[in-house]
């Protein structure tokens, strides 16, 4: 589907690119963008800038955070003393988590899962950092640490991957309790599921 004008097209070709984004769509979208009145046009331009300027990723866990070194869950002192720390694999999964409000404790995000098809190793995740951070937490009173990644294959290797990782250091390792169905992304499920799994982790 194309009228033949190449600024639609080139901002439909854009917007084909964000996950979850046909074609179709994408050129749905760029119309109504192009009927859209300057003054949406300009707040849409200056949305696109300041999320590219302004977040960052915080130095400890790796969550975003908006023009500080350190994100707010870090940075909230009760969670600071906590004796959990729960691992998962992009920053949305912690809005999940945390809508369950039954955790408490810190984060770590690993942006990413192991996934030898796709070419994505250990080295290519946020490991050695949390290797480091639990090391450093430990004398802090950190005991066990949570792993809430994706039923799935990437999901599960890289789970049995951290595990061995972190017995190593003397952590308890848990991960989140069957709820969570086979083969799901933390993402989509609802979080009273979230909940209970992380009510009945199971120690690994
Ligand atoms: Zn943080």
């Amino acid at each position: 589907m194309s009228l033949k004008v190449p600024s639609l097209d080139l901002l439909s070709h854009e917007l084909s690119k964000l996950p979850g984004i046909g074609a179709k769509t994408a050129y749905r979208l760029a119309l109504s963008i192009l009927k859209k009145k300057e003054a949406d046009i300009e707040a849409l331009r200056s949305a696109l800038k300041a999320i590219k300027e302004n977040v960052k990723l915080c130095r400890d866990c790796f969550s975003y955070t908006e023009n500080l070194e350190v994100c707010s869950f870090c940075e909230d002192t009760e969670r600071a003393q906590s004796p959990l720390l729960c691992v998962v694999k992009s920053p949305s999964d912690i809005n999940k988590i945390e809508s369950s409000g039954v955790f408490k404790g810190l984060y770590h995000v690993l942006h990413g899962t192991i996934s030898p098809l796709d070419g994505v190793g250990p080295q290519d995740l946020k490991i050695s950092e949390l290797l480091n951070r639990v090391k450093l937490l430990r004398d802090k009173g950190l005991s066990e640490v949570v792993i809430a990644l994706d039923a799935n294959i990437d999901g599960d290797t890289t789970t049995l991957y951290l595990k061995e990782l972190l017995e190593e250091e003397n952590i308890k390792v848990s991960r989140l309790a069957h709820g969570v169905p086979l083969g799901s992304y933390i993402d989509f499920v609802d979080q009273r599921t979230v909940g209970r799994a992380l009510e009945n982790r199971i120690k690994i």
